[in-house]
């Protein structure tokens, strides 16, 4: 072995006496430290090769790279990514060529840790000490000091200076990715980083290149142990089983060290096991230069126990994860997820991407006639459906109780391939479940900036969907949307107006066709705006309806009707019962039954002073809610009727065992008395209620001819502007007082 300088002895020796370390079978054919001698002087090439040639630094050879003009350096110095150590000359194209590449060398080629060592042939040219300092230049020397010996210890000292510089740089970056993701590991990516800083960063503790190869395998799951991140030749590996890797030495090292939780250390190898009991559990193979030192042992120990922690760290924050974005019942996606993936999707390219909001119809029945536990497993059903037919390329998600998002390209979704899904297939306790849904779709479009408001407009789709295209689809449009916006604008004014008391009731009697009494009186609510405009219920209660402020109103409502009652009773002009009109929503609400005695109460009426009139869609409401409240109603004494008859789609042996008094045949059949098919739909209905002991009530009765078709058929009883349009109480007064006289003169008997 040839040595230099004493000092220098256990760093460098010369090829032709290399030790058996490097010629190990185990060992990596060490990289070698690539030189730049960059110099319009050819002689000088040579010299600077003929002295450091076939020289081994610290166990690796030197390469040398040369460049004999400053423009041609440039060049070059843009495409290293490993330089070790420049020579330059200072004066070549022009006097300060050689001074000027230094600061392209560190700004432009960002090459921080590549040494220089600046040569110059007249020691006038010698650079400022500031020059020095503000370019990292490392040493200066003049080209008559080209010896061997000088040479050499500048060389020396330069590569380890480079070789420091490289293992804080990759252990800054290793730590980088480490820390970047110890927010947990939210995807895959997180993990696959988090995996690369470990290779990093022990390469760095280590003083070897990155090369090497993490496996990861998740305790929980039977899948086989797959490479997470990978480094250097093992690059390719990514992805692939712990089986697929090429190499079966390190493969069979990797999957000891996962099946017996330790690490391993040998000579050239390094196998570092970390893991959490119970999470995710890794291993990573990293190769070294130069043999295992005990300290470096302990160094990555250390390492270890951290890198485990921090492992049970990602566990927890996983949970917490899969707790803040995946619905613990279906196992889906949840809205918040739903939520980013949209936000997520918008900050990419254009795409045709479409959100499909798909929403169960009558999901609330099914569970109120069948049981929560029923409800789950139809939601199941419905969420296996949807993920079977579309999982892959669409993200599924549960949005709320019973509806799913579908995200993806529009091509992949439509309402006919989300039907199909769902035809026969939704298996609930093993039967199929016929499921009807309705959906609503908003493509991607660029006026939408975040999720949340792509999702509003999938709902404001699905919403008009659900009203006017149930069991259908219906297309996310500006129409709509405006549409939605008048919806909110009339609510704000319904609230306002409700407080300033801008509603008021009218009431439309009620009389016997035969006889013409009176039976009752129908309380109907009107809003008159501040600027006279009156805007119709059948705009207004449905908004009221869907924000819940009908509860309130109602309340309201039912405690007018009842006041104006008194006021009439007391006078004895109103010998009948006062008609109420109740939205499901508020027969629904806690505590209606109780509304309704303290209603009758506090005007000192009798129960059978009321009635209350409820749709179809109340009867449709379900076993549990009609015997609790209507039954009590009855038992109580109030009468019920059901108000648009033949309009909802309540079945006939449903409507025979409902405790109610009276069915109203809706306006649209009285009307169509004149027309083809005249009054076929009101007779039945007439035959029907007669059947089931039932009042019958005719609604729109407009002139005597309809009055006496309708009597001719066997209805019972009417209203209609025939007899009155609704009034305010003062003219009903009137109204009552003339009405017997009024009747008699229309010679209707
Ligand atoms: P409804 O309960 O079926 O009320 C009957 C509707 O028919 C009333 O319309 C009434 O003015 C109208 N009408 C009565 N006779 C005739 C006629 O001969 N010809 C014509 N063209 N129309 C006639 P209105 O007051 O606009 O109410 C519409 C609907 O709004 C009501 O239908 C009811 O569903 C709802 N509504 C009205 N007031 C209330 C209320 O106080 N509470 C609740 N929950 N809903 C109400
Ligand atoms: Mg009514
Ligand atoms: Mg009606």
């Amino acid at each position: 072995m040839t040595t230099s300088s004493s000092s220098n002895e256990d760093f460098f020796q010369f090829a032709d006496a290399l030790d058996a370390p490097v010629a190990d079978d185990d060992a990596i054919p060490p990289s070698p430290w690539r030189i730049l001698i960059i110099d319009d002087d050819e002689d000088v090439h040579q010299a600077t090769l003929f002295a450091l040639k076939g020289l081994i630094l610290f166990e690796r050879p030197l390469l040398f790279l040369h460049a004999y003009s400053a423009a041609q350096a440039k060049e070059m110095l843009l495409h290293e990514t490993d330089l070790a150590l420049v020579f330059l000359d200072v004066v070549m194209e022009t006097p300060d060529a050689g001074l000027q590449l230094v600061g392209f060398l560190r700004h432009q080629a960002k090459l921080n840790a590549t040494r220089i060592i600046l040569r110059t042939g007249q020691p006038g040219y010698a650079p400022e000490h500031e020059t020095l300092l503000r370019y990292d230049i490392n040493d200066y020397k003049t080209k008559s000091e080209l010896t061997h010996h000088k040479l050499l210890t500048s060389v020396t000292a330069s590569l380890r200076a480079y070789d420091q510089l490289q293992i804080i740089e990759a252990g800054r970056r290793g730590l980088e990715l480490i820390v970047n993701c110890s927010g947990g590991f939210l995807n895959q990516n997180d993990l696959r980083d988090f995996a690369a800083g470990v290779i990093t960063q022990m390469a760095a503790l280590l003083r070897t290149g990155t090369e090497g190869v993490v496996c990861a395998h998740h305790n929980d799951d039977d899948a086989p142990y797959t490479i997470v991140a990978a480094a250097g030749r093992f690059l390719p590996c990514i992805s692939r089983t712990l089986a697929e890797l090429d190499d079966p030495k390190i493969s069979k090292l990797l999957g000891t060290a996962l099946l017996d939780r330790a690490s391993h250390f040998s000579k050239y190898e390094t196998v570092l096991y970390f893991g959490d009991q119970k999470g995710w559990a890794m291993a990573t193979y990293v190769a070294t230069r130069t043999p295992l030192q005990s300290v470096d042992q302990r160094l990555l120990s250390v390492f270890s126990v951290n890198l485990s922690s921090a492992l049970r760290n990602f566990g927890l924050v996983e949970k917490l994860h899969n707790d803040a974005y995946v619905d613990a019942l279906l196992l889906l996606p949840n809205r918040t997820s739903l939520i980013e993936s949209l936000s997520k999707m918008l900050l990419s390219a254009p795409s045709d991407d479409v959100l499909a909001l798909v929403d169960i119809d009558d999901f609330a029945e099914v569970n109120d006639l069948m049981g929560h536990a029923y409800g789950d497993q139809l939601l199941k059903a419905v969420g296996k459906c949807l993920a079977d037919e579309f999982g892959g390329d669409v993200r599924v998600a549960r949005v709320s109780s019973d509806s799913f998002g579908l995200l993806g390209s529009s091509q992949c979704i439509s309402y006919e391939r989300i039907k199909h899904s769902l035809d026969r297939r939704a298996l609930v306790a093993g039967q199929p479940h016929l499921v009807s849904v309705t959906v609503g779709m908003a493509p991607r479009s660029p006026e939408v900036h975040n999720g949340i408001d792509w999702l509003k407009d999938a709902g404001i789709a699905l919403k008009y969907a659900k009203r006017s295209h149930r069991g259908r689809f219906a297309v996310y449009s500006q129409d709509m949307a405006q549409v939605a916006r008048q919806r909110a604008l009339m609510l704000e004014g319904l609230h306002k107006a409700f407080g300033d008391g801008h509603l008021f009731m009218v009431y439309q009697p009620q009389v016997n066709l035969r006889t013409g009494q009176l039976i009752g009186l129908e309380a109907l609510i009107r809003w008159r705006t501040s600027t006279g405009v009156y805007i119709p219920p059948d705009q207004f209660i449905p908004v009221a309806e869907q924000s819940g402020l009908i509860v309130a109103m109602g309340d309201w409502i039912l405690q007018t009707a009842c006041r104006d009652m008194q006021l009439l009773k007391d006078q004895g002009l109103a010998h009948c019962h006062m008609a109420v009109n109740v939205s499901v929503v508020q027969f629904q609400a806690e505590g209606f039954l109780n509304r309704v005695v303290h209603a009758l109460q506090t005007h000192h009426l009798q129960p059978r002073d009321l009635e209350l009139e409820i749709t179809e869609s109340v009867a449709m409401l379900g076993r549990e809610v009609v015997d609790q409240v209507l039954t009590q109603l009855r038992d109580l004494g109030v009468a019920v009727a059901i108000d648009d008859f033949g309009t909802g789609y309540s079945s006939l042996s449903y409507l025979e065992q409902l405790p109610v008094d009276r069915i109203k045949i809706d306006r649209s059949f009285v009307l169509k008395l004149a027309g083809p098919g005249g009054p076929r739909i009101a007779e039945m209905i007439t035959e029907l209620g007669h059947k089931l002991e039932l009042k019958v009530l005719a609604e729109g009765i407009e002139d005597g001819t309809t009055w006496l078709a309708l009597r001719g058929m066997g209805c019972d009883e009417g209203q209609g502007y025939f007899m009155s349009k609704p009034l305010a109480l003062s003219d009903l007064m009137v109204w009552l007082v003339q009405w017997p006289a009024q009747f008699s003169a229309m010679d209707l008997l």
